[in-house]
């Protein structure tokens, strides 16, 4: 397994990580993570015009990432599921790109990256983008002193707006170097860990030293006591030290959740804790121009441009009950929560 860019953001940060990843590879997909797969698999089909008619259902932000490619490549060639290497040194980083295009009255390149999960994940600084912008200028050096790239993720369950980064390409090459860097570390004897918001979802999390560490030391900081006699400028180290506590002892917990999610999966029982089902997202079940119908009698317009979802067709006044008829709520994903099972907890502390 190669170096992906799609993890870039992580060993770019990490190197180690990319070995400790292969040792300790992601528990099965989740459903959250099979969804994404599916949605990328359609929004490319209907974005190379083989509109589904298999009964494939198109949710509503697989139609806006297809819009917004649309509306913005106006046109032009557009290129989906793009496998672009990107070579260096002996070097090669395996991309898959979501979709780009190059308009040449602007000059400039556009990329889009669609995230179809919750974690917010912002365009500026964007490895995973910045990779796909360099393997496109290796596909057309000449214009590297003179084009720009517009990096967009499209992540329409956190936000109805892409979130945009516009870089010039001569701008890519220092880029490219800490890329390289970052990636010759990773691929040699002794990579560094080092741990920080990249830990979320690495699959080593629950094995690796670093994250541990950086959460066991933070833990030290419950014995803090407040008094009054220290100086502002002792207050304002004080918070600092504390609020990095406050993000490492994050980070132990994500540890925690992963191992004893997976502990809980496989069916064992922990004291304490168990599986619960998330608040599932609801979206129209049935065919557009029904909902359409359905909503003008209600005088609520439901067009293309103003894609409403049933939570916000409820808002605009249309009845609970026939919102209900016209969609359907998916389950969520599982979550892990504190037992309900009392007798359980109490028979543990009873054994004590
Ligand atoms: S958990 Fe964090 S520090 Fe450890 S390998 Fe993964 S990314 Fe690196």
């Amino acid at each position: 397994m190669g170096l992906k860019a799609s993890k870039s953001h992580r060993w770019v940060n990490c190197p180690g990580s990319y070995t400790l990843e292969q040792k300790y590879p992601s528990m099965p997909m989740t459903e959250d993570a099979l969804r994404g797969l599916e949605e990328h698999k359609t929004a490319a089909r209907i974005l190379i015009g083989d509109n589904p008619t298999d009964g494939t259902e198109v949710s509503n932000a697989v139609r806006t990432y297809v819009d917004e490619i649309q509306n913005v490549a106006s046109g032009n060639l557009i290129n989906v599921e793009h496998r672009l290497p990107l070579t260096r040194d002996g070097i090669t980083l395996n991309n898959i790109i979501d979709c780009h295009t190059y308009k040449a009255a602007e000059n400039r390149f556009y990329v889009w990256d669609y995230k179809s999960g919750y974690y917010p994940v912002s365009a500026v600084g964007n490895w995973q983008l910045l990779t796909y912008a360099m393997a496109i200028l290796d596909t057309c050096p000449n214009l590297e002193m003179t084009a720009s790239f517009e990096l967009t993720i499209i992540q329409p369950r956190i936000s109805s707006t892409p979130d945009r980064w516009v870089i010039p390409a001569i701008n890519l090459r220092s880029y490219r170097n800490q890329l390289f860097g970052a990636a010759a570390e990773a691929l040699g004897d002794n990579p560094r860990t080092c741990s920080g918001n990249h830990c979320h979802r690495c699959s080593a999390l629950a094995h690796c030293h670093s994250a541990d560490e950086a959460g066991r030391v933070a833990v030290h900081y419950q014995g803090y006591t407040l008094d009054h006699t220290r100086t502002p400028d002792q207050l304002g180290v004080d918070l600092s030290v504390l609020k990095e506590a406050q993000t490492h002892i994050g980070r132990l917990t994500m540890a925690l959740e992963q191992q004893l999610t997976g502990e809980l999966k496989s069916g064992r029982q922990v004291i304490g804790w168990e599986l619960g089902t998330g608040r599932g997202s609801q979206s129209w079940s049935q065919p557009h121009n029904a909902v359409t119908a359905m909503a003008k009698m209600y005088g609520v317009t439901v067009d293309k441009e103003a894609l409403i979802t049933p939570k916000q067709a409820i808002t605009a006044g249309i009845p609970e009950a026939m919102v209900a008829a016209y969609s359907k709520v998916e389950p969520g994903a599982l979550i892990l929560k504190p037992s309900s099972d009392e007798e359980l907890i109490r028979k543990f502390k009873e054994g004590l």
